[in-house]
């Protein structure tokens, strides 16, 4: 054959290929024309009426923003209420005790996340006035806002095209565009924040980013996404190949390291009738500044030397104390630590007290001296260790003092049980 023949035959197929290419990126552009415009008309007809949309403070933005990462909306709603009702505005956040802060957050977990958002507060007011910014780079540089919550705070307040792209965004856009690509992976998030902006139709920045989070907590949900009744399921990819289950491609998390813990529920004697003893964690590292039942961390197959060594924390601490019996035991899950914590109870010896208070010339209540290590947490070096490391704070509580300290789920639980249980 001569190269003209050839060169005839190719042409033909460049040019089928080329139109082939011009109709996939004109049935792409319908398919995001088609998706921006069905999202916005079911979100602007099926939104949820909840307490931060009834207003576009950019505040109350940013704290509902920081409670939903990781919890669901229902539990969030009393504790967003709450939290605005004591702290109206930044600057109430910002001048507030970091105790109060933390108190008001007990339950939602993940408890740095109040104390950067106080801090983030006393950004504001200092370099701010009070009053939250609206430039990007601001925005990014306030204590614990990364780019989901200064996305969703710049898109959903001041309505800038900003992407704010969480696990729900993801699911979502995997499947609708048949995106393959592991979501654990940042290089996929990265993507999917450049694939927004040309999403968001002109000025409606505040309400796609809000219907895209919807569709994901509503329609497209993890397990059983709701094909059926979804906006744009007409020209949902994933959807029509059948993968609507499979995707998002998700690599799992590694599984949370298991610790055994023995904990003590001391009661208090004579003068501390009617109260337990507490102590307060180190100010950094895991839930740093909370309050908890005394606690270490052991092997777990010899409960006899398991309790030598919690009792040794309580001789310490020049206590004394009645046998231990068995109370209850706790489990918690953290992002990479699980705890199984045995709790022993226990009632002080009022002899013993009374002898050295006697001694010490001390009255009961400050008896307990003021620190005390434990070099055997300490020395394994472990996230979850350092417990009590550095304890700076020991208190015997009533149940009236319970509304005053913050306590993580795991020992709220416990003392909840313990007052409102055996002492009602
Ligand atoms: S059609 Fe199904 S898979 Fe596609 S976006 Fe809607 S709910 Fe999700």
């Amino acid at each position: 054959m001569s190269m003209d023949n050839q060169n005839m035959e190719q042409e033909p197929k460049q040019l089928e290929r080329a139109a082939q290419e011009k109709i996939g990126a004109i049935e792409a552009e319908e398919s995001r024309a088609y998706f921006s415009r069905e999202l916005l008309i079911w979100y602007d007809r099926s939104k949820r009426d909840l307490p931060w949309r009834r207003h576009r403070d950019p505040y109350f933005i940013w704290v509902s923003e920081i409670m939903l990462q990781q919890t669901r909306v229902d539990t969030v709603i009393p504790y967003f209420n709450r939290f605005i009702e004591r702290f109206p505005t930044i600057q109430d956040l910002a001048e507030a005790p970091q105790e109060d802060v933390v108190k008001m957050w007990e339950g939602l977990g993940y408890y740095s996340r109040a104390r950067n958002l106080q801090a983030a507060a006393q950004q504001i007011v200092e370099l701010h006035g009070g009053q939250m910014p609206s430039e990007r780079e601001h925005v990014f540089a306030l204590k614990g806002v990364g780019p989901y919550t200064a996305g969703a705070i710049l898109s959903i307040a001041f309505n800038q095209p900003e992407p704010a792209v969480d696990g729900n965004v993801m699911r979502v856009l995997s499947r609708y565009f048949l995106i393959e690509d592991d979501i654990a992976k940042p290089k996929t998030r990265v993507a999917m924040e450049k694939m927004i902006p040309a999403l968001i139709p002109e000025g409606r920045a505040s309400d796609f980013n809000q219907a895209l989070m919807e569709l994901g907590a509503l329609i497209c949900t993890p397990k059983s996404p709701h094909c059926l009744i979804c906006p744009v399921m007409e020209h949902c990819r994933g959807r029509i190949e059948g993968m609507e289950r499979e995707l998002p491609i998700k690599t799992k998390a590694k599984k949370p390291r298991p610790e055994q813990r023995l904990a003590v529920l001391l009661e208090g004697s004579g003068e501390r009738e009617g109260r337990v003893l507490v102590r307060r964690r180190p100010k950094t590292g895991l839930l740093a500044s909370m309050w908890e039942l005394p606690h270490i961390a052991v092997g777990g197959e010899d409960l006899g030397l398991d309790v030598v060594q919690l009792e040794e924390l309580l001789e310490d601490r020049g206590l004394t104390w009645s046998p231990m019996s068995p109370y209850m035991t706790a489990e918690h899950t953290f992002s990479h630590i699980h705890w199984t914590m045995r709790v022993l109870i226990a009632h002080e010896e009022p002899e013993a007290l009374a002898l050295l208070a006697a001694e010490s010339g001390v009255p009961y209540e400050t008896a307990v001296p003021e620190a005390i290590g434990m070099e055997e947490e300490a020395a394994s070096g472990e996230a979850g260790a350092g417990v009590g490391e550095n304890a700076e704070e020991w208190r015997w509580i009533s149940r009236e003092d319970m509304q005053s300290i913050a306590f993580p789920n795991l020992f709220l639980n416990i003392l909840n049980r313990y007052f409102e249980g055996d002492q009602a």
